[in-house]
This record gives C-alpha cells, sequence and structure tokens, in this order.
C-alpha cells in the first residue's frame, strides 16, 4: 500500500449529521470551460514537497472504446499520460507528469468509467469499470447479496486506485486483506505499436504473471478499464472493540491475526493504551443491524474544523506538549465513548458485541455525501476549508520482526513520554495486517501495516514536532 488511513478524533464531540456537506471537489481544474491547461492535486490539496502538478490536457473517457482511442492517439502522437480518478485520495504524487508536462501531457481521468457491467450470482463475482468506487460496489453487490470480503476502511476511493496502490483492509485470513488479490479477471489498454493501431486491450486472468505485474502497478503499465472481483454471499460479524494496556502488545501482535477474521489495533503509544478489534464472522442468525459510520469519515462542520486546526497550530508554535497530550486525551476518550461510530442498529450503541451484516461493517465515509458548500460542513481534511493537515507515513513489518519494533517505540516512549501525544490526536497508530501477495510489487511476508498520521505545517519550511524528535 502506498499511503493510508487518516483522522482527528476531538472532532467527535462536534460531529453532527447535516445534509449540508459538500463533496470533495474534482482534482483536475482546467483554462476555463476547456480541458487544457490543467492541474491535478490530491484530496489534501497538496502533495508531500507541492501543492500541484500540471499536465496539458486532461480527457474523461466515459467507455472502453473511446479509453482505447484516446490512449492511441496519444501513443502515435508521443504524448505522456498518466490515469487520474475521481478522488486522487492518494498522497504521494502518482499521477503527476515528468516535470510538469505542459508540452503535450495528458491527463486520462476514470470520472466516468463508473458503471457497475455485471454481477454474476452464480460464479459470485462482479465486474466494474475502474472508476467504480468502493462505496458503490459495496451497495451494488450488497443487493445481490454479495460481498467483498475485505476492503479498506474508506468509501472514496475508486477501484483502479485502490487496485494500483494495493489498498487493504485487515486480515491474515482466506487470501488476505488486500482487494487486489481477489482479482479475477482484469482488462488493461496499453500503448502499442503501429501495427496494433497504437493501444491493445490486454485481458488478463488471475494466476498468470501479466496480472501479478499488473495488480500494485501504480498507473504505469497502462490505464485499467475493468476489473472483476470475486465475492462471496453476504456474512454477518461480531464486533467487539476492546481497550487494553500496551504491555502485551508486542506479544500478541504476532497472534492475534491468526485468532480473529477481522482483527487489527489502534495504539495509542503515549498514554500505553491499545484497541483490540475482535471481529469474528457469525451465524446469518444471530440478531443484530449494526451500522459503521467511523467517526473520522462524517462530515464535520467547517467551523469546528477550524477551531481545531487554531488549537494545533497554537500548540506546535509554543511547543505546548502537554496541552497536546490532554488535546489526545480527549479526542480517545470522546471516541471511545462514540464507539468510534458503531451503532448496534444504525441509530444507537447499546454495547458490545455490534453485530451486523459484513457490507454494512466493512467501510464507511458519510463525508462524502453531500449537496454543496464546503464552508459549512465536509470531510475532515478538506483543502478547501482551514480543516485537518497531515503527513502520513506507512509502512509493513513482518509478524517475525514486529514484536521488537513495537518494544522500541515503548522504549521511545519512556524515554520522551509526551512525545508521540501528537500521534493521539490523529488516532493513534492503526496497524492492520496484510498478507504475502502474487502480485510483484505486493507484500512479501505476513506483516501488520502501520499507519500513522501526524499534524503537518502549512508552511514547507517549518519543522512540525514529529520531525523534530526523529531528528533528535
Ligand atoms: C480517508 C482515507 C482513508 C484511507 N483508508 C485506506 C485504507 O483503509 N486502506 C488502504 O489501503 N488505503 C487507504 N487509503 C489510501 C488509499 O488506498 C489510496 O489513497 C488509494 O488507493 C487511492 O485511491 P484513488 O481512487 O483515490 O486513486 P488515486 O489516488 O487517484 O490514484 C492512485 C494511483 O492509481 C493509479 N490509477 C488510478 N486508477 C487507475 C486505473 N484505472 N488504471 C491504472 N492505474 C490507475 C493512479 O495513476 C495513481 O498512480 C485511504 C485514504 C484516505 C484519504
Amino acid at each position: 500500500m502506498v499511503d493510508t488511513k487518516i483522522i482527528k478524533l476531538n472532532l467527535i464531540f462536534f460531529m453532527i449529521y447535516s445534509v449540508k456537506s459538500s463533496p470533495p471537489e474534482d482534482p483536475i481544474k482546467c483554462s476555463h470551460n476547456t480541458n487544457f491547461n490543467c492541474t491535478i492535486t490530491n484530496s489534501y490539496g497538496a502533495f508531500p514537497d507541492r501543492a500541484i502538478c500540471k499536465a496539458s490536457q486532461a480527457i474523461y473517457p466515459s467507455t472502453e472504446e473511446e479509453l482505447i482511442s484516446i490512449v492511441a492517439n496519444a501513443t502515435r502522437e508521443k504524448r505522456k499520460m498518466k490515469i487520474a480518478t475521481r478522488f486522487s485520495h492518494s498522497i504521494p504524487k502518482l499521477v503527476c507528469l515528468d516535470n510538469d508536462d505542459q508540452d503535450g501531457g495528458l491527463l486520462i481521468s476514470t470520472k466516468y468509467l463508473n458503471k457497475i457491467l455485471r454481477i454474476d450470482q452464480e460464479d459470485m463475482s462482479i465486474t466494474v469499470e475502474s472508476g467504480v468506487t468502493l462505496r458503490q460496489l459495496i451497495s451494488e453487490a450488497g443487493k445481490e447479496g454479495l460481498v467483498l470480503p475485505y476492503a479498506p476502511y474508506w468509501w472514496g476511493l475508486t477501484i483502479g486506485g485502490l487496485i494500483g496502490t494495493g489498498a487493504h483492509g485487515s486480515s491474515l485470513w482466506g487470501m488476505g486483506s488486500s482487494v487486489h488479490d481477489y482479482i479475477m479477471q482484469l482488462r488493461i489498454v496499453t500503448p502499442a505499436d503501429a501495427s496494433y493501431n497504437y493501444a491493445k486491450v490486454r485481458i488478463l486472468e488471475n494466476g498468470t504473471s501479466e496480472l501479478n505485474a499488473v495488480r500494485v502497478s501504480l498507473g504505469v503499465l497502462g490505464v485499467i478499464s475493468q476489473v472483476t472481483l470475486k465475492l462471496e454471499r453476504v456474512f454477518k460479524r461480531s464486533i467487539t472493540l476492546s481497550e487494553r494496556d500496551d504491555s502485551n502488545l508486542g506479544e500478541d501482535a504476532s497472534t492475534f491475526g491468526r485468532q480473529h477474521e477481522f482483527a487489527d489495533f489502534t495504539w495509542y503509544p503515549s498514554q500505553r493504551k491499545v484497541i483490540y478489534r475482535i471481529d469474528d464472522r457469525v451465524s446469518a442468525s444471530t440478531p443484530g443491524n449494526a451500522l459503521n459510520d467511523f467517526s473520522g469519515f462524517r462530515s464535520t462542520p467547517s467551523l469546528v474544523l477550524a477551531i481545531l486546526r487554531t488549537t494545533e497550530e497554537y500548540q506546535e508554535s509554543t511547543n505546548d506538549a502537554g496541552g497536546k497530550c490532554s488535546s489526545a486525551k480527549l479526542t480517545t476518550s470522546t471516541l471511545k465513548i462514540g464507539a468510534y461510530g458503531l451503532t448496534n442498529n444504525g441509530f444507537t450503541f447499546t454495547g458490545y458485541p455490534v453485530v451486523g451484516l459484513h457490507n454494512r461493517v466493512q467501510a464507511s465515509g458519510t463525508c462524502l455525501d453531500s449537496l454543496e458548500d464546503a464552508t459549512i460542513t465536509t470531510c475532515p481534511w478538506d483543502h478547501r476549508v482551514k480543516g485537518l493537515f497531515f503527513h502520513q507515513t506507512t509502512f509493513s513489518i513482518s509478524l517475525s520482526k514486529v514484536k521488537g519494533f513495537i518494544e522500541d517505540v515503548q522504549k521511545l516512549v519512556v524515554l520522551e513520554p509526551r512525545a508521540l501525544c501528537v500521534l493521539d490526536l490523529y488516532n493513534g497508530i492503526l496497524m492492520r495486517y496484510v498478507t504475502t501477495s502474487n502480485a510483484y510489487l505486493g507484500k512479501q511476508e505476513d506483516g501488520l501495516d502501520f499507519d500513522i498520521t501526524y499534524y503537518r505545517s502549512k508552511d514547507p519550511m517549518s519543522l512540525d514536532s514529529l520531525k523534530i524528535l526523529l531528528k533528535r
């Protein structure tokens, strides 16, 4: 996976359901009402080292035939191409053309390649165009009583984007938590020589080396046009989020994922606490109609976002470690009171376990629902308002070595107890299980993926507190 997770959760007190939220804006902008002289950014409005990238043109195919002709024309004219999506939720600048290629560089957006093509009950599979969102896929498959067994936790990703980056949920079971390991067939349009009219559709089947090269290929091999994914019959899950101290985390990390199918950890190292996700399949007759509407992915009043950001900027500028630790405790305790966005029946939380259909609990992202005006409510990281702005660092550690890493972090906390409160402000370290994959750029070993989110200054020259700590 290239990047991941989010969020700041002292928001939870202020989370207000509202119809007045705003959809993420199109990441591509071009000169007045044309498709020329364009820029692209990500959903945060900034790549790691710059705000935007440039391209001379953006094109929006709505069928595979149109896509073939676009790729063929661009290949014949020797133009550089990159693939963009409706959301652009990756932090790295994968979508940028080399050297801001304004001299012919082309962005091909999958925004209108957004159709569900087929749901096959017998085969238990779904075939979609690559711009279909995870939310669409879960919703449409669910209507037919089918589910993707493992998925990222956030709805706002496209199938092409999540396959391109190796996005995942958390599991060591089955074929693991990465969506790209459930591909049955994939169609990709690649440049070709003149004898093929400059573009070719390759139909890649599961089990072939070509497909293993294309899964997790970061958009460099061609444009994925359609994907067929293996599904399962819908099932129920029973979820308990159990808070414990982190003294056994090193030991537990290597075994917990074998005990519970959807296990993960949310670790608050500065508080010496960890939330264990005890999450398994249960019989369909188990009562419960749970819903997951994760608090950090809900629409948030922009005024609240501005207050949070201003507080955080103040704490950073004054090096107020104590203030950050207090905010961190408030964040994590309010999150706990709100059951992390879980309800037993879609409305209220009455206690664990929370039991519900897999497609209602596997992912969420209601901040994508929208009418207009981002200045009223929006996704917490929407760059059109003064909101959350952060770095994300993500890495995987094999299960055989993870204990040592966790113990090293615990030693750091002993040395500097308040230094890692900055992580708890963004809901700590999310630790999810990932498995060995046949994808050439997939995981080499079963492991735990660590997602760390922390304050980022709007001033590119500034050193944020975590970076200062790491430099010591
Ligand atoms: C709030 C939030 C929560 C997240 N949660 C998770 C999570 O739970 N698990 C996880 O693993 N990740 C998570 N992520 C990260 C996420 O996996 C990546 O950001 C994601 O894969 C990007 O998808 P996208 O559709 O926005 O693609 P983009 O960011 O637009 O594109 C990603 C890459 O894929 C390429 N690409 C896109 N479409 C195609 C195509 N049709 N053919 C070929 N290449 C293509 C692009 O060129 C680019 O290189 C999260 C991100 C956010 C913002």
